[in-house]
């Protein structure tokens, strides 16, 4: 579906943020959705267009969340499902959040960082507090990192996130390594974004919060955060330093979920006009409970069925983006969303500076920093029990990127289907090394059953005797086999 009017600045092509994520242009979108809600015609023709896979428009998108006809509605998580199994298939990813530092100069008012918070404990870890965070993650089997600071140009410059991430590379704790490190940081400058390129990060996180100017300035009323249009670029200044894996996400229930989720879609496509290669991750995060924070403090909290249902549309409209979510959500959510779009999730994790090492700082209780509560507290071996009870392949895979395929490479053979090659056995071979090192036998057990029966999914024969080959290598003891 085109866009009919001209009348507006709206260009995704634009660098400048106001004409990429325009006002009149989600305005616009939000009363056709409003107006076509019932329109079965229209949104069987989008359903249609959809299953074959090569992703919807905003306005297309919106009016699957708008569509009040229970049918369509039904047919819409149909359909999700389908195209989540048909590029995932059962595959789940897994990674652990590590927070460096909760200095912040910024006044967000939805985070217990900000700046005017005077009970919450403050921490920077050393490069020594690193390691031992590093180890302790490690010992749980995680390979894949997403490192979190506040900002502050005093006590975490980039130097001493440039180290930290040196610092985590480097350890190799008995057979344990982190893989690769997702860099959740500040807004900053191309040169910066350069530097954090060269240290080999792997996706440069930076969510939104809010796509609506004026409620992004109210959310954010000093600090260098409350500039929306040095925010809002951010990902262009990435892309400029040559970061080509960016991920984006907004903070639901800030505000009116229908303009934010235009918004992220209208990011998305801007990303992929401008620079030729999409968001590789949306992240779907809700608003918790916090030091100093209350979510009804919000009037915008997302209901659990609208949540489900923006999810199963993202899923639909932008097939091979990774679609995270934390342990924000309950067991039972993260059920429900892995099966209709989640394609990855974090487990065990601690939303604390140093709460995963046994901290011998008397003076300070990593739990005090806590940046929101989390609601899955299961361990990590209990985590991948779960998954893999449901039928989910859990997959500690960290290979794309480590074997250069970021950026327009990826989606290449994302949208080509052949990089579910390389996924399905990364991901069994990935999860033999789990089971080897830290699983109880309890989950060994129900491990072995699904790692034979996933071995079958795999399409090529040369590929499928590579991986037998290399699970009994790694039965032998080597590690690190990947495709
Ligand atoms: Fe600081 Fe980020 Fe929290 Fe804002 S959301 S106060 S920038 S840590
Ligand atoms: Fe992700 Fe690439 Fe591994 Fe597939 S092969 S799970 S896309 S890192």
């Amino acid at each position: 579906m085109e866009r009919e009017d001209n009348m507006y600045k709206y260009n995704p092509k634009s660098s400048v943020a106001e004409e990429f994520i325009h006002d009149g242009e989600i305005l616009d979108t939000i009363a056709f959705g409003e107006k076509n809600k019932n329109n079965r015609e229209l949104i069987e023709s989008i359903l249609e267009k959809a299953k074959e896979r090569k992703g919807l428009n905003h306005r297309e998108a919106f009016l699957l969340v708008s569509c009040e006809e229970e049918d369509l509605n039904e047919k819409i998580f149909a359909l999700a499902k389908e195209i989540k199994m048909h590029i995932y298939g059962n595959r789940i990813v897994l990674f652990a959040p590590l927070y460096l530092s909760n200095y912040c100069i910024n006044s967000c008012v939805y985070c217990p960082y900000h700046v005017k918070n005077k009970h919450i404990a403050r921490k920077k870890l050393t490069m020594e507090e690193i390691r031992q965070e590093t180890i302790a993650l490690q010992d749980m089997g995680h390979k894949r990192l997403a490192l979190e600071s506040g900002e502050h140009p005093i006590e975490t410059p980039i130097e001493y996130i440039l180290e930290a991430i040196e610092t985590i590379y480097s350890v190799h704790h008995k057979n344990g390594e982190i893989r690769r490190v997702n860099v959740n940081i500040a807004a900053t400058t191309v040169e910066e974004y350069r530097m954090l390129k060269e240290a080999g990060i792997g996706t440069y996180i930076l969510f939104q919060e809010t796509y609506n100017k004026k409620s992004y300035e109210a959310l954010h009323p000093a600090g260098p955060k409350s500039n929306y249009a040095y925010h809002t670029e951010a990902m262009d200044r990435a892309m400029e330093g040559g970061i080509d894996d960016v991920g984006i996400g907004v903070l639901f229930g800030l505000n009116n979920y229908k303009y934010d989720f235009v918004g992220l879609l209208l990011h998305g496509e801007h990303l992929e006009a401008k620079y030729g290669v999409g968001p590789h991750t949306i992240s779907v995060p809700r608003v918790r409970p916090a030091d100093d924070i209350d979510p009804e403090d919000f009037t915008n909290a997302l209901q659990d069925d609208v949540f489900e249902k923006l999810i199963a549309v993202i899923r639909i409209a932008a097939p091979y983006v990774g679609m995270i979510m934390s342990t924000r959500e309950s067991q039972e959510m993260r059920e429900r969303a892995l099966e209709i779009g989640i394609s990855q999730v974090s487990g065990a994790s601690k939303t604390s500076v140093g709460g995963y090492a046994d901290s011998e700082d008397l003076e300070f209780d990593p739990k005090k920093s806590e940046q929101f509560d989390v609601n899955d507290t299961r361990t990590l071996d209990e985590v991948i029990r779960w998954l893999l009870s449901l039928g989910h392949l859990p997959s500690f895979c960290t290979a794309c990127y480590r074997n250069g395929r970021t950026g327009d490479r990826f989606m290449a053979m994302a949208k080509s289907g052949e990089i579910s090659n390389l996924c399905q056995p990364n991901a069994i071979m990935t999860l033999q090394e789990f089971f080897n090192d830290y699983a109880s036998e309890e989950t060994k057990i129900i491990g072995k059953k699904v790692t034979e029966e996933e071995l079958e999914f795999i399409q090529r024969e040369d590929i499928k005797d590579y991986t037998i080959k290399s699970l009994k290598k790694i039965d032998e003891g080597l590690r690190d086999f990947n495709l």
